[in-house]
């Protein structure tokens, strides 16, 4: 029997347009031999819909939208039950998006034939943070990568910093700010920032990716604005020390024994990495394997694998680094733990490269979340 894959795609997130890219490319890979594909999407708002036509929502990369499908109620049954989906609106009194009616009582609708395992190709928040996963640990069901803790804190890069420092790992000179001491003081924000971090400096939202809401400040002016910016998508803002540097990534597959791959570099056309060198035509250079001496590559593979475990990652990862060009310091910018996923991706254009297929590389991930479920349970 071929295992129920479900392809979690869309989200509640600013990253719901790139999931549907990364989601395509997951969808037409798939091994038909081993596994069945059954994409779900989630819109906007958190709405779980069975698509009536997965392959061209995907394909019209335009969103998720509540008519596109069946709307599903999501429940986590009873542990070892898998997720409960229910086709929604059976009962009366029973909301279209709910999960348990009113009184604990339990949705109508009808069953559909249980997941075996899920990949949920959700990047940025409720996907890639913890929450997903969450539910899918109630559920007790197997799922592609790392779990809520490694989630949650991959998420947030204010945690991943102090986590990463706390392990001796390189990271930029950093501060935390969040809303309320903004609001309460911003003077003293700002005289702190240009102490100990100086121009220029980014501004970035803790919890989300992309680039979304990050801002290059090469003054006070532009800083204000930048907190302003990243405080319009979280309460809590990361400011960093600008550096000038090299950008590489590295890709991390495994569990508890863990590989790095060789490294890649990015040359974006903006002033740094911004959406818009991430996601249109031609925004930036992808070089693979990147130009490096043997010596920065096994330290890039070192530190990435030392990344992915001070976190407790597990199935994938991306590790991101700045290497400095005036020091030629290596320091570990981010690692994300669901990297953007398309064929023309990072993430597994650095396994091709290493001579691992797209394909081998899912069915690989797929294994990877069956053993570490196995082990748990
Ligand atoms: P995201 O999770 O959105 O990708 P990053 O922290 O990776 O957030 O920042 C996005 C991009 O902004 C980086 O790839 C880089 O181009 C630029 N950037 C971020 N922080 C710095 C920094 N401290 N110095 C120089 N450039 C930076
Ligand atoms: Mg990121
Ligand atoms: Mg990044």
């Amino acid at each position: 029997r071929r295992l129920r894959v479900g392809i979690l795609f869309g989200g509640r997130s600013g990253e719901h347009e790139v999931s549907l890219m990364s989601a395509r490319s997951v969808f037409e890979a798939m091994d038909r031999r081993r596994f069945e594909p059954v994409p779900i999407g989630i819109t906007r708002e958190g709405l779980w819909i069975l698509p009536h036509d997965a392959p061209g929502l995907l394909k019209a990369g335009r969103g998720v939208e509540p008519g596109d499908g069946i709307p599903l109620a999501v429940v986590p049954g009873p542990q070892g039950s898998r997720l409960l989906l229910l086709e929604a609106g059976g009962g009366a009194g029973s909301s279209a998006a709910g999960g348990a009616g009113e009184d604990g009582a339990p949705v109508q609708g009808r069953r559909l034939e249980p997941l075996d395992v899920v990949f949920p190709v959700l990047h940025g928040t409720f996907g890639e943070d913890g929450t997903v996963q969450g539910l899918l640990e109630l559920a007790g069901i197997p799922y592609v990568g790392a779990g809520v803790m490694a989630s949650a804190v991959g998420m947030d890069k204010a945690v991943m910093k102090e986590l990463f420092r706390a392990r001796g790992l390189p990271v930029v000179p950093f501060l935390v700010v969040t809303a309320a001491r903004w609001r309460r003081e911003p003077a003293a924000v700002l005289d702190a920032i240009e102490q100990s971090l100086g121009y220029p400096c980014f501004t970035k939202p803790a919890n989300l990716g992309s680039s979304v809401g990050i801002t290059r400040c090469p003054d006070r002016v532009a800083l204000e604005a930048g907190l302003a910016e990243a405080f319009a998508y979280d309460r809590k803002v990361v400011v960093e020390r600008g550096v000038d540097a090299r950008e590489l990534e590295i890709s991390v597959l495994g569990n508890d024994d863990p590989v790095a791959s060789v490294p890649g570099e990015i040359r974006p056309r903006d002033a740094f990495y911004t959406y818009r060198a991430k996601y249109t035509e031609g925004g930036s250079e992808l070089i693979v394997p990147a130009p490096l001496p043997p010596r920065v590559v096994e330290e890039m593979q070192r530190l990435a694998i030392a990344a992915f475990q001070a976190i407790d990652a597990a199935g994938l990862a991306r590790v991101d680094f700045f290497l400095e060009r005036a020091t030629g310091r290596l320091l570990v910018n981010e690692i994300n733990t669901i990297p953007g996923f398309t064929v023309l991706s990072m993430y597994p254009k650095l396994w091709e490269a290493a001579g691992l297929p797209y394909r081998d590389l899912i069915t690989r991930l797929i294994e990877l979340a069956l053993e570490r479920h196995g082990e748990r349970a």
